[in-house]
Parts: C-alpha cells; sequence; structure tokens
C-alpha cells in the first residue's frame, strides 16, 4: 500500500501545528504577554530617549524637537503631541507606519493603542524586545478621525522621515499597511503590493498589513507572519521557537 495517505496526514497535522503557533503567538489564547501590554509609562521631559550612538541620538532629537513645534502641514492644527518615534535607532529593524491615533496623540508616541499591541506581539513572535525596534510613522500628527492621511500632508512630513530613516539606516524596514509602501516608493503599478521586496534609498522593504487591519481582519495575520518570517530570512535571524 502506497504512503501517500500517511504522509498527507502527517503534512495536514505540521499545518495545524504551525497554525496554532502562529495562533499562539499573536493573539490567540495566552497571549499578550503581561509585559508586551502594560501601558507605557512616559518619562519625565517626554517620551524621547535615544540609545544609540550619541550623533545619530542627538540628530534625530534635533528633528523630534522640531516635528514637535512643526507647522508644515493642516495636521499640526488638531495635535495634543507630535509623534516621533519609540524603540531604538540601534538596531537592524525599522517598523513604519501612517500616523498617529488617539493615543499616540495623547502619549506622543507610537502604536500605544490596541493596534500597537498587536505590533508588539509580532515584535515579540519574531524575537525582538519591544524596545529592540525603531518604530515611526509616515506623518508625525494624528490626522482627523484617523483618515488616511493626505498626499499633501504626507510629502511635508518626508521633511522627517526621509531623514530619520536616513539616520537609522535599518538593514530592513517593514511598511505597515498600504499608506506606508505608497510613501516607501515599494506599491507596484499594479496587482499584489503585500509581501514583496521593495527598496527604499537602498534599504529593502518589506510591504505588510497594518496590524488595525489584522484587528478587524485576523484571518490575514498569517501571511503577514510569512511576510515577517522572510523579514527574520534577510536578517539573518530565526523567530524564537515557542513551548510546543
Ligand atoms: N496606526 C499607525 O499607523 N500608527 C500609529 O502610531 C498607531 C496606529
Amino acid at each position: 500500500m502506497s504512503s501517500e495517505p500517511e504522509n498527507e496526514l502527517a503534512s495536514v497535522i505540521a499545518s495545524v501545528r504551525e497554525l496554532l503557533r502562529w495562533e499562539e503567538t499573536l493573539g490567540g489564547t495566552g497571549f499578550p504577554t503581561p509585559e508586551a501590554a502594560s501601558p507605557l509609562e512616559i518619562p519625565p521631559g517626554g517620551p524621547r530617549a535615544y540609545e544609540g550612538d550619541e550623533d545619530t541620538a542627538a540628530r534625530l532629537q534635533v528633528l523630534a524637537d522640531e516635528a514637535a513645534e512643526c507647522t508644515r502641514c493642516e495636521l499640526s492644527r488638531g495635535r495634543t503631541r507630535s509623534v516621533f518615534a519609540r524603540g531604538t535607532p540601534d538596531t537592524d529593524l525599522v517598523f513604519v507606519g501612517e500616523g498617529p491615533g488617539f493615543h499616540e496623540d495623547q502619549q506622543g508616541l507610537p502604536f500605544v493603542g490596541r493596534a500597537g499591541q498587536l505590533l508588539d506581539r509580532m515584535i515579540a513572535a519574531m524575537g525582538y524586545g519591544r524596545d529592540g525596534v525603531y518604530i515611526c510613522n509616515v506623518v508625525k500628527c494624528r490626522p482627523p478621525e484617523n483618515r488616511t492621511p493626505l498626499p499633501t500632508e504626507a510629502e511635508a512630513c518626508a521633511h522627517y522621515l526621509v531623514p530619520q530613516l536616513d539616520l537609522v539606516r535599518p538593514k530592513a524596514i517593514v511598511a505597515l499597511g498600504r499608506c506606508a509602501a505608497e510613501n516607501l516608493n515599494v506599491v507596484p503599478p499594479a496587482g499584489r503590493w503585500r509581501g514583496i521586496w521593495g527598496e527604499w534609498r537602498g534599504i529593502p522593504v518589506m510591504p505588510t498589513y497594518h496590524p488595525a487591519f489584522l484587528l478587524r481582519s485576523p484571518q490575514f495575520k498569517k501571511p503577514v507572519w510569512e511576510d515577517l518570517q522572510e523579514v527574520l530570512r534577510v536578517l539573518n535571524r530565526e523567530a524564537p521557537k515557542r513551548g510546543r
């Protein structure tokens, strides 16, 4: 008798195991870890304290200070605080999102709401500490009603994003959502855009779905995990094995 059915069964079991591992890792039972989901504390004197090399940190701080006073576009009128970045510039991996939402605008830090908690779990699943990567947005001020930033707003804020990414110069960038991917110029003119490597000023960019979209459509977590694993491959890293 052929061993095909057994092989098929083994392959199904392996797929189910992988799916369960994925579910557990990114928001199924057992997650979030208390550490990843704990509320952020804003240090006295503001949220920005970089630990990269001094020159890079100082230059980023100059940009962040400028962004805090920026009036280059209308978004500045509605902001409580500008949202420059979180994490460390001394990293090989940067995540770029779209723009601050309500919680980010209040706290002055990117990705601190529900989408941010999911992003933290994704980062942990990749084997990084919560602050072991650098996270920023296309625009630094909250768009009204969390709408997608207008091209003119994104263009005005490129004044910050371009030098910011140039200073950090990671080995890879993950563009979270189509807006980030478009503003890093990695969306092909037609067809699929997620999961296809692009390049921004010599840095590989992996466009993938935004965590806020994943909260609404969790069935897309799997392709996103595949994209993140592809990023790890390029960075010569492996996702930590979770206890089975
Ligand atoms: N969504 C984003 O794109 N950025 C944030 O900082 C928060 C939510």
